[in-house]
């Protein structure tokens, strides 16, 4: 199937790695032109030659999206996207107890405002060219939290109840604003978050893996390149009448029917 993307301009934030690189990789494969921002300029020139070595089109920006400074730089280099795919790394796990003001608000400004003024910045532009695609990488925690991931829950849930207002309000327009939830995806983060569990237990770190797959009906972690693909559909052409949507990537791991 065409996407029918072949010349959009999309902005991929958090994109040297995980799932926000997988969405680059899977637009720039449907010939939109990628802006891939992150943080660390070694593994984000990686992803960008690999990219263009499978003969996709991406500049690198090096920038915090959590920072102004960084977005500033994103809409420098991408001043009019056609697609903006919204991710930054998540907050900590830990205990509500100990978590200061200072620590809600950096999940915050990480997993929901970051995210929001990106829009903000971008989409009465997508409005005017009656084409917007707007995809915000949330968790599947927001639909099935866990008491340790709350600065993660509580941030998204928040920018969930944002978006979900804001979709219909450009509905028309030919802008379209969905959040994708990955359940367990095999990236960087997965990983250390099981090294971390098999520390706390003292446990093998393939028992604790062995485990987590156990508990996904599909019997294994999803990965980033059939992240991108779903990613890369909600940006279509194809996909203009599904907006306003939560859509879980988890191998059928929430149990529930809505
Ligand atoms: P990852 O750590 O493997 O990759 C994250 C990427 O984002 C890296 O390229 C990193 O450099 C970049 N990044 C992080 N913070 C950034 C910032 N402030 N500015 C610019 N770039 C930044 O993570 P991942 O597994 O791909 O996860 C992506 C998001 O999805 C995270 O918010 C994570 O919490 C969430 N998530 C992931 C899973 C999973 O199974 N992998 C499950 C649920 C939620």
């Amino acid at each position: 199937m065409d996407l029918g993307i072949a010349g959009r301009k999309a902005m991929v934030c958090g994109a040297s790695r995980g799932l926000g690189r997988g969405c680059a990789q899977a637009l720039a494969a449907e010939g939109a032109e990628v802006w891939v921002a992150a943080r660390t300029p070694e593994t984000l020139e990686r992803a960008v030659a690999e990219i263009r070595a499978a003969g996709g089109q991406a500049t690198a920006v090096l920038a915090d999206v959590t920072s102004e400074q960084g977005r500033a730089k994103l809409l420098e280099a991408c001043p009019a996207p056609d697609i903006l795919v919204n991710n930054a790394g998540g907050p900590p796990p830990g205990n509500f107890r100990d978590w200061t003001r200072e620590d809600w608000i950096k999940a915050i400004d990480a997993n929901m405002l970051s995210a929001i003024e990106l829009i903000r910045l971008t989409i009465d532009g997508m409005s005017e060219r009656r084409f917007g695609r707007i995809v915000n990488i949330t968790s599947y925690m927001v639909k099935s939290p866990l008491g340790v991931l709350g600065l993660s829950n509580g941030a998204r849930s928040g920018l969930t109840g944002f978006v979900g207002g804001l979709a219909r309000e450009v509905a028309g327009e030919g802008v379209t604003v969905n959040n994708l939830l990955p359940g367990q995806f095999d990236t960087d983060r997965l990983r250390s978050n099981h090294e971390k569990m098999a520390a706390g237990s003292g446990s093998d770190l393939e028992q604790v893996r062995k485990s987590a797959r156990g508990a996904i009906p599909a019997g294994r972690f999803g990965q980033p390149d059939e992240f991108g693909a779903a990613c890369a559909f909600l940006c279509s052409e194809w996909a203009s009448y599904i907006t306003g949507q939560n859509i879980l990537l988890d191998g059928g791991q929430y149990p529930g029917m809505l």
